[in-house]
Formats: structure tokens, sequence, C-alpha cells
């Protein structure tokens, strides 16, 4: 045993540690080349720092990044039947989600939590790319819906950060109705008089931005992310058209009227704060309606009161 743990041990650790450690030590820029150190990449909030290429960010970093310290809390969304068509690939649909499970460490390609930014209370929910893709599914379009839900029952604003490549393919017809049910979730929130932004990140395509991600009451984008449903090559082929520089990026989806602000990841809280702020501001003034002295607010309510019920007597004025 001695043998084993002090001799063979360390030299499989040794062998093993070689490779791992210059992997997080440096990261290379997919956009400019450079190499970055990692904790200056961290630092940097995964932008680099060379090009200003902003990196994709995990939905764990992101929540950090978005809510204010210590508010955020956890949803649970209900289980889903798993594996519904039974599908397998050249691997098992369930196997691949037991793979992404473990490689990612989320449970799904959606996670939900409630918590506040800048004091601006909020239901985030937030696309795990690192999990199949952040393609959506059953599991995604449940969030999504107890998400909204959520957010009417806590009368706060819905955020969602989709990073996605589309529908989730193993899931076949249901991962397409995923879509309508995430456009219904939304409208939830919109008819509760609520808020719902969207923050589109690298990248946001296919039955994603063809649903819920292109109907924020304001949509932010990061700069230089891909946004668009067919991906820039396929849609070149189909038209045979040579497309125009920066097609599907933030930046050219903001001059087209797209989306309403392209926003640097170091001033998002901000962003989202400030425009918190301005669309809840109507909440406040109706809260000072009720706390009126009791005789102005009688008066108040009796010149909203609508005069129909007294005078329409005969009751043939309308149907
Ligand atoms: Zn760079």
């Amino acid at each position: 045993m001695n043998w084993i743990t002090n001799y063979v041990r360390p030299k499989i650790q040794a062998l093993v540690n070689k490779r791992e450690v210059p992997d997080d030590l440096w990261a290379k820029c997919n956009s400019c080349g450079q190499m970055i150190f990692h904790r200056e990449l961290e630092e940097s909030l995964r932008v680099c720092p060379h090009c200003g290429h902003h990196m994709r960010l995990s939905g764990d970093k992101r929540i950090e990044l978005l809510l204010d310290e210590g508010s955020a809390t956890p949803v649970e969304i209900p289980d889903i039947q798993p594996d519904p068509l039974k599908f397998r690939d050249r691997k098992r649909y369930s196997e691949r989600l037991k793979e992404a499970q473990g490689k990612s460490r989320h449970h799904e390609a959606i996670s939900v939590v409630h918590g506040t930014v800048e004091g601006h209370a909020v239901v985030l929910a937030c696309f795990n790319f690192d999990f199949m893709g952040g393609s959506m599914g059953l599991a995604v379009g449940e969030g999504l819906l107890t998400a909204a839900r959520l957010a009417v029952l806590q009368e706060a604003a819905l955020l969602v950060v989709p990073s996605s490549g589309g529908a989730r393919m193993q899931e076949g017809i249901l991962s397409l109705m995923q879509m309508p049910r995430s456009v219904v979730a939304v409208e939830m929130v919109k008819d509760a008089g609520l808020p719902y932004i969207v923050l589109l990140t690298d990248p946001t395509t296919g039955g994603v931005s063809a649903s819920f991600a292109m109907l924020g009451d304001i949509a932010i984008a990061e700069p230089g992310a891909i946004i668009g449903f067919a991906g820039q090559r396929v849609i070149q082929e189909t038209i045979r058209e040579t497309l125009p520089p920066g097609f599907q990026r933030s930046e050219y989806l903001l001059e087209h009227g797209m989306v309403d602000m392209v926003v640097h990841r170091a001033d998002l809280r901000a962003t989202l704060a400030r425009v918190l702020g301005l669309l809840r501001q109507p909440r406040r003034d109706e809260k000072n309606v009720v706390s009126l002295p009791a005789e102005e607010a009688e008066k108040e309510t009796a010149s909203a009161a609508p005069p129909a019920p007294l005078e329409d007597g005969d009751g043939t004025a309308d149907g």
C-alpha cells in the first residue's frame, strides 16, 4: 500500500496536473487570439482586455454579476418527464443529459432565481450555454413558466438572459412546443403590468430568438453577441447574396431597431437598475395615492368612478 500511495499516486497526479495547470492559468481570446492571464480575465468579467470581446459566461457567474450580493434565492423548477421520446442517436438522450449535468454542474439548461437589482425585485431566468448549448426543451419551458408565475406572484420584474442555440432536437415536437409556451409565460407577466426585460447574450439563435427572446419590453444586448434565427451561412446560401459586415451582431441589430441598447458587461447591473426604476415608477405613484389623507383619497375615487350605472336606468345604452 505504501508503495502505491507514496510512489505511484504522486506520479499519476503529476502527470494529470501537468496538463491542467496551463489551462487554468491562461485563456485565449476567440476574437483577437491574445493570451490572457486567468485571474485578469475573471477580474474583467471575462471581457478581453485587448479587444473588448465578451466571452460567454456561465449561468452562475451571470447571476452573480446581475443580482445584488447575497440576494439571489434559487427557485426550484418542477420536474418534467426527462426523456419523453426515449430518443437515441449515437448515444441515448438520457445519457447525454447525465453527461451534461456532470460537466456543467447544472441540472438543466436554465436556472431560475429571485433577488434584487440595486433594490428592485426581479425574477431572473438565466440560460446555461454549457448545458447542451442552452437548448430549449421541456425543462426550459417549465423554467420560464415558473419564473413568470413567480414574477406575477411577487409583483417583480421578469428578467430573462437567453444564451442558446435553439430547440432541443432530442425532444422533437415537444421542444418546439416550448416556443408558444414561453410566449404564454411572457404574456402572463405583461398582463400583470410588470416589466419583462431580456438581456440578449451570445448566442441567441433558433427557436429562442423566434419566441420569448424578441418580446422584451426592453431588449438589451451584450456587445458583439450573435442574435438571429438561422445562421449566416444558411441565409447566404438560400438567398444567394453576400450579407453585410456585422450581420446578426448586437450593434447591427441596434442600428436596425431590433434591440434597444447594447451595454458593456461592466455596466449591465447599473443599466438594468435604471431601466427598472423608470418602468416601476407608476407603481410608486399608486402607493402614494393610497397614502393620501382620507378626504383627498375619497375625492379621487369619487371622480374616478364611472357615472354610468346611475344614469343608465333602462339598460338600452350598449351591449
Ligand atoms: Zn481579444
